[in-house]
């Protein structure tokens, strides 16, 4: 037992080694890892049940490492925040994402289908080069704006100035989701203050969902119900991630609930495979 947690610190320190080394030590090694394209997007669908649509798809980065094979996010981002190389990252999410939307085709009712992009809550440190690239990503690819939706997630700090970056964001045509409702810091007061067209419900709201156990359904069904009409309340557009059984689903939307995302239509696709989901989710509702 000893032996198998030494060795997992070791995996841990050579990942961290690997990551200073390839990643850091300075943002030229990193700009080298995205033109070698060590990183990539790949995306996940967020079904509209309401209109048999595909409302947009949510963009989840990868590091394709050349000797680990693909490294999940949570494992590097927290470091690339740390060494203060999330911005050049993000900045490449942000202008991928809004590329690669443009070759989507558009659903069988003719709308289009947007693309959700994460921002790290340390892209808003340089506010002016989040909204330029931004800026400049959506006149490079003439992309509807409002296609195009940032997901910022809850924090402590959602100071002013965080806000007016935001509004800035929203007034180029974007729209904005907070991310993992209900985890973290939020609070009442920050749906008030936050400009915002979307909130999206944490998948650990609902993983207890119509399961076994009977009690654990019943609380996660009252809060899901509590978190659904506070987004009526606050006119926004709710998004449910994490749903994995139909049962959930449909639970989902007797309580009103349409923007659906999760295992149970798709998990992240890669962008061919994104494109082939989006025809197919259009010919099975026309059935
Ligand atoms: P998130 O934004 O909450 O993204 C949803 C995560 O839940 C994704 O994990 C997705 O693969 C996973 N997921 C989706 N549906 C289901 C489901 O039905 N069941 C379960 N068990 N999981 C599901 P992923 O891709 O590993 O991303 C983890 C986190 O890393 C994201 O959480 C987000 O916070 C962060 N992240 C991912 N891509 C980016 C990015 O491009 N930029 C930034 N700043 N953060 C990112
Ligand atoms: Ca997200
Ligand atoms: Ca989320
Ligand atoms: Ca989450």
């Amino acid at each position: 037992f000893t032996r198998n947690l030494e060795h997992e610190a070791k995996e841990a320190h050579q990942l961290e080694n690997d990551l200073r080394v390839s990643l850091v030590s300075n943002h030229v090694e990193l700009h080298k890892a995205i033109s070698n394209n060590e990183f990539k997007l790949m995306y996940q669908p967020i079904v509209d049940v309401a209109s048999d649509t595909v409302h947009a798809v949510e963009a989840l980065v990868r590091w394709n490492h050349p000797k680990r094979g693909l490294i999940s996010p949570a494992d590097f981002i927290p470091m690339a925040e740390q060494i203060q190389v999330m911005d050049v990252l993000g900045n490449w999410i942000i202008r991928r994402a809004c590329s690669d939307a443009l070759t989507l085709p558009t659903n069988s009712d003719g709308s289009h289908v947007g693309v959700s992009i994460n921002i790290s809550a340390t892209q808003f440190i340089e506010s002016e080069i989040l909204v330029s690239t931004v800026k400049q990503a959506l006149e490079e690819t003439n992309i509807e704006p409002q296609l195009v939706k940032l997901e910022i997630t809850e924090s402590a700090a959602f100071g002013s100035e965080k806000i007016r970056t935001i509004d800035a964001l929203r007034k180029l045509g974007c729209k904005t989701a907070l991310d993992d409702f209900g985890t973290g810091y939020s609070s009442l007061t920050q749906l008030n203050t936050i400009p915002l067209d979307y909130i999206k419900l944490d998948r650990s709201f609902i993983a207890a969902l119509g399961g076994e156990d009977q009690l654990k359904d019943q609380r996660s069904d009252r809060i899901t119900r509590a978190v659904l009409s506070i987004a009526q309340t606050f006119n926004l557009l709710p998004v449910v991630e994490g749903v994995e059984t139909s049962t959930q689903c449909k639970r989902l939307r007797d309580y009103g609930a349409t923007l659906i995302q999760g295992y149970l239509f798709s998990k992240p696709l890669e962008l061919d495979e994104t494109r082939k989901f989006i025809e197919n989710f259009g010919k099975k509702a026309q059935v």
